[in-house]
């Protein structure tokens, strides 16, 4: 699949400029205890999660989805080797979540499931985080818009 979705959503100039990592918080909605997305972001997000739970019978796990810019920096000087630099990360533009039981490790019937899934509902696991990509992340999933579905 090309890859050309996220310029259309994040580019340097910002969203309805706003910074990375500057989202004002009527922007970001709610998807779970203390994680917040984009609102149409965290649309989609229900939708992806109300058919993971029918199908798995367990909520979608997520450990981590919009991160502010001081969030940014601090996790860089923490984990120096996993996090994106400030700024850069899609995590700051609240399109990106961290997913968890199972999504976490290549190869589970949860990974397999997103896999197949996830794009119906706009939601894409980045290149570079996929297996043998250059940074693999398979808990790391990003909304790349209505346009997939
Ligand atoms: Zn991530």
């Amino acid at each position: 699949m090309a890859t050309p979705y996220l310029s259309a959503f994040a580019t340097a100039d910002g969203w309805q400029g706003y910074g990375n990592g500057k989202m004002p918080a009527d922007k970001l909605c709610r998807v779970a205890p203390g994680q917040k997305l984009r609102c149409d972001a965290a649309a989609a997000y229900g939708e992806l999660a109300a058919a993971y739970q029918a199908d798995f019978h367990k909520e979608l796990c997520i450990t981590d989805s919009y991160r502010p810019y001081r969030a940014q920096v601090d996790l860089l000087r923490r984990k120096p080797t996993l996090a994106a630099f400030p700024g850069t990360s899609n995590h700051g533009w609240g399109l990106a979540v961290d997913l968890c039981d199972g999504i976490n490790d290549f190869g589970t019937p949860q990974y397999r499931w997103m896999s197949v899934h996830a794009a119906a509902y706009g939601w894409v696991h980045p290149g570079w985080a996929r297996e043998g990509g250059s940074r693999q992340e398979p808990w790391h999933w990003e909304f790349a818009g209505d346009s997939l579905r």
